[in-house]
């Protein structure tokens, strides 16, 4: 398993204050700081290889995990990076200690950012290491077809990860320190999103619009009849 440490991740405290519509700059200014000042940004990661594709699920280094979209999205594919990454636990701590709700609420968020752009800069790593001109990720729990509970394959697959850099799952599959990520990503002609399979109304972090035809196309989602067609 290798570790990639994240490094220059810039956070702009204006730009944090205006997507969080917070008018004192002065807070979010003091608050990023602190943010800066307790994360240590890193990736878990394997260079793994499909050994083989059958009734709805995906062998991967030997561990068979169970999701018809995964089967659909590495058809063809030979290589795969199964990762976790993590802010770490001391940015956890910062925010559990913090008593004040607002500046709870804001350290989260901030942190939310922060994983963003850390996830970002671990895409990059992997295009430019591993000469990818595009790369999708699929994320364990994140659609209904790859429950969370997967989880425990890719983290047997990913053994050694607690001892790397300190990720590890509760019994509910979660992942302790919460500001973590974990997935499988692959190369793709068309970046693939769970999104554009996820008919959830109301979701601030949705990245690309559902795609009920590729839904049907994926074999999980049935017509709504009260949806018009054009
Ligand atoms: S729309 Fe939201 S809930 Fe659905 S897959 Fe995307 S990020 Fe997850």
């Amino acid at each position: 398993m290798e570790v990639f440490s994240i490094t220059g991740i810039e956070l702009d405290s204006v730009c944090i204050a205006k997507r969080l519509h917070v008018v004192d700059k002065g807070l979010v200014r003091r608050l990023t700081e602190s943010v800066k000042a307790v994360i240590a940004p890193a990736a878990a990661f394997r260079i793994s290889y499909v050994d083989e594709r059958l009734d709805d699920s995906v062998v991967i280094d030997g561990m068979r995990f169970t999701s018809r979209v995964l089967y659909d999205n590495l058809d063809g594919v030979g290589r795969v990076f199964p990762f976790v990454l993590t802010l770490g636990k001391t940015l956890e701590d910062v925010i559990a200690a913090t008593r004040d709700m607002l500046e709870k609420y804001l350290l989260d968020e901030i942190g939310n950012m922060v994983l963003y752009e850390a996830r970002g800069r671990f895409e990059q790593h992997l295009r430019t290491t591993f000469a990818l001109e595009k790369i999708s990720c699929m994320v364990p729990g994140s659609l209904e077809n790859w429950p969370i509970e997967q989880q425990r394959i890719l983290f047997n697959l990913l053994s050694g990860v607690e001892s790397s850099i300190g990720v590890s799952l509760t019994e509910s599959c979660l992942m302790i320190p919460r500001k973590s990520i974990s997935g499988i990503y692959f190369p793709s002609e068309i970046t693939f999103f769970s999104c554009q399979l996820c008919p959830r109304e109301r979701c601030e972090s949705r990245k690309a619009r559902f795609d009920e035809a590729k839904a049907l196309e994926y074999g999980i989602h049935q017509r709504n009849p009260l949806r018009t067609t054009a």
